[in-house]
Parts: C-alpha cells; structure tokens; sequence
C-alpha cells in the first residue's frame, strides 16, 4: 500500500522532536537527481540534501559499495584496524595538505576535533587560554563548541553558557583579524565560502592573506569545508582555488553521499596535535563509511565532476544573470562551482514554497539568498532547466522594483 503523506506527517509530528520546520511531503525515493514522494509526485533536486549527494541519489557505484560493505563488515570500532578507513585516509592525505586524519560523523563533530586541536596548540604555545577567531555569519554546527564559533545569534539564543575563548570579526577583512588579535589567539577559523551565511565568497585572496598573517603569529589556519569540500567548487577543496596550505580542514556532508561521516584534516604544524588518548568517537571512520566515501571520491575523480562542477556552476550563474539582467529585486547571483547563491533585496522564503509546488527541491538561506547545491552529475540540460524553472518563480515572487526598494530602504 502506497504510504499516505498526511499520516506520515501527522505520526512524524507527534513524536519527533520539533526541531525542524519541515516542508509538507514525505520522499520515498531517489534516482540521479530526482526525488519521487509518497504520493508519486516528482521534484528535481537542486539542494542534493544540502551539499551532500553530489553523485546525485543512489548512485550505483556507492550503492554497491555500501551493500557489498554491509555485508561484509559493518563496524568493529577504533580499537582495530581496518583497510576502508586506511584506505581513506590515504587518500585525503594525498589529495591535500594534509598528512593526517581524524574520522567523526558529521560537520559539528569535524569542527568540535578543530576546535580542541586549537586549544591543544594553543596550550603547547604557553597560552593558558587560547581564543580562536571566527567570522560573522559563520555557520560551524550546532553542538556547544561549534555553535559557540557560529556567527548566528538566533541558533545560540537559550544555550548560554556557550563555550569561551572565539573572538569574532566581520568575515573577508584581513584587518579585522589582525586587529581582533589578542596574546591568547592560537587559531583562525573561517568557512572558505559561508555557506549558511548566505554564499558569501570572500574577496581573492582572503585565504592567502589569513595564511601569511598565521604564519607571522604562530597561529593555526583552519578552514571549514563541510560544505565547500569535496569537490562542490571545482576543485576537491575549496581552499585549492588559491595556492596556499591550511592546517586543518573539516569535511562532512558530501564525503560519503548520504553515509554520515565527518573527517578534521591536519597538517604542517597542526600535524601531530591530537596525539594518544586526545580524542575520538565510536562510530568515527567505519568501514561502512569509510567504503561510502571512497566510492564517492573515485567516481568524482574518473567522472571528470570537479571540472563539470566548475562549467555547470558558470552555465547556471550566467543563466541566472541574462534572465535576470536589470531585475531590480536581485542584489547579487555568485557562488564558485555550484554552490551558487541569488541574494535578493527582500526576504523569500516563501520562494521555496511555490518552487516545491512546482517540483523543485531549492533552499533560500541568511533569509533572502536562493541557495541552489544541486548535484555535480546534471546534465547541461538538466543545468538549464534549473534556470528555466527557476527564473518564473524569482520574476513571480519580487515586487517592482521601486517597492522592493522602497521597503528595504
Ligand atoms: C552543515 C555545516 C556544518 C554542520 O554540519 P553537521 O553535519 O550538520 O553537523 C558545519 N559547517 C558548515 C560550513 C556546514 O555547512
């Protein structure tokens, strides 16, 4: 019998915590970049569970992976070896900075192992209280630590005390870090494109500028790429776009398509910071995962998506930008890849609604930019009908322009 939605919801929204707002279908299926509902209705995806089926919905080289794993080993904790997760961190470690790994499950987690490595160095550095320094409008996660670096005051409000020791600065002023240090900072943490906060890039050679002003004090440069990893960009890092090195890096999201799983890379004086007894995690790294995610980093590699991340990403963006020339409601479209993003003077939240009326699966973040991360495996012609469909429901949803201006004014 075909599942009923509003049963679904109803025994969903009696005893799942009330934590999300969620939108009112249930999805029961997906293939490549399409998701059906239990009511049969289809919708393309262009948020990939927000940045995290990048080969698109069961892939068949990460299904085969996960089943012939889950039939094989599934977990045996870290108190053994075992070959997907060696695997894996061989290589992370060969396709970035990094010479070593530490394996979690998800973003908050990656970010909670960067947050005690900083102290670590910190406390190795003669600092009795080492403070990192983190963006406005960062987005790290929602455990205590990570939300303490967060930059969002309503995902902090009603948790006080929240973790001390972060110093925030408006994100993409170089200034601004150098002017917020202190004698206790021992690290800098910034996402190399907020996500969250509204697909903010920073301007060129941010990163590069951070890392010099860390090298002059000592400090650890770690970057958040939960989101921006893994290829999203065009390139397998985010921070790969500029010629520097990081000395911690977080993934999560994409890195297994959909398994849970969170990596904190480190390397260069960061390297050997989280030494014997210093940290870890049950499930962290597992062979089901650890499987998942090489996969995932296989197919991204010989299917040439990076590249296509990158051509899509400028397909979309310059799409977006003749359909929508002149259009007075928009401020800005840009992104790198496809994380993309269309800031618009005026709230649109309500653009989500109409677009999953339509059968689109869009995000609009930071309250007024349409955020779309769909997966690296479109076709051009799926690229151009994200455009086609979507700019009806942008030229729907503003006001004239004098009103959209008038009201934001
Ligand atoms: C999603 C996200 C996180 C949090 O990841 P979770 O897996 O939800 O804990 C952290 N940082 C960034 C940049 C993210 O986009």
């Amino acid at each position: 019998m075909t599942p009923d939605i509003p049963d679904i919801m109803a025994r969903a929204d009696a005893t799942i915590a009330a934590t999300y707002k969620r939108f009112p279908i249930a999805l029961v299926k997906g293939e490549n970049c399409t998701l059906t509902d239990a009511a049969g209705k289809t919708y393309t995806d262009f948020l990939a569970g927000i940045a995290v089926c990048n080969l698109g919905h069961c892939h068949p080289k990460v299904t085969a992976a996960v089943t012939e794993q889950a039939g094989t080993l599934l977990h045996v904790s870290n108190l053994y070896y075992t070959l997907p997760q060696t695997e894996l961190a061989g290589w992370l470690t060969e396709h970035s900075f990094a010479d070593r790994v530490f394996f979690c499950n998800s973003g908050a987690e990656a970010n909670e192992a960067a947050i005690k490595l900083a102290r670590l160095h910190g406390h190795g550095r003669g600092i009795d209280a080492p403070e990192i320094i983190v963006a406005d409008n960062a987005f790290h996660g929602r455990t205590l630590g990570a939300l303490a670096a967060t930059g969002n005051v309503k995902a902090q409000t009603g948790f006080g005390p929240l973790p001390a020791g972060f110093r925030r600065v408006p994100y993409g002023a170089i200034e601004a870090v150098e002017a917020a240090a202190t004698a206790q900072t021992a690290a800098v943490f910034v996402e190399p494109i907020q996500g969250e906060g509204g697909i903010n890039v920073p301007p060129d050679g941010y990163l590069s500028a951070l890392r010099e002003c860390c090298d002059r004090h000592g400090w650890l440069l770690m970057l958040d790429e939960v989101q921006s990893g893994v290829g999203r960009t065009g390139e397998w890092f985010a921070y790969q776009h500029e010629a520097l090195r990081p000395d911690v890096v977080t993934l999560a999201k994409a890195l297994a398509n959909g398994v849970p799983i969170g990596a904190c890379l480190a390397g260069g004086s960061a390297r050997d910071v989280l030494g014997p007894g210093s940290h870890g995690t049950t499930f962290g790294g597992n062979p089901l995962a650890a499987r998942a995610a090489l996969a995932v980093l296989d197919t991204l590699g010989k299917d040439g998506l990076l590249q296509r991340a990158a051509q899509l990403g400028q397909r979309i963006r310059d799409g977006l930008g003749r359909g929508l020339d002149g259009h007075p409601g928009v401020v800005d479209i840009r992104g790198k890849g496809l994380m993309i993003g269309v800031e618009m003077h005026e709230p649109c939240t309500d653009l989500v609604r109409h677009a999953l009326d339509a059968g689109l699966l869009v995000n609009v973040t930071a309250g007024r930019v349409i955020r779309l991360l769909p997966p690296l495996v479109l076709s051009d012609a799926e690229a151009d009908e994200i455009v086609d469909r979507l700019l009806p429901l942008i030229h729907a949803l503003a006001p004239s322009g004098d009103a959209a201006r008038a009201t934001s004014a």
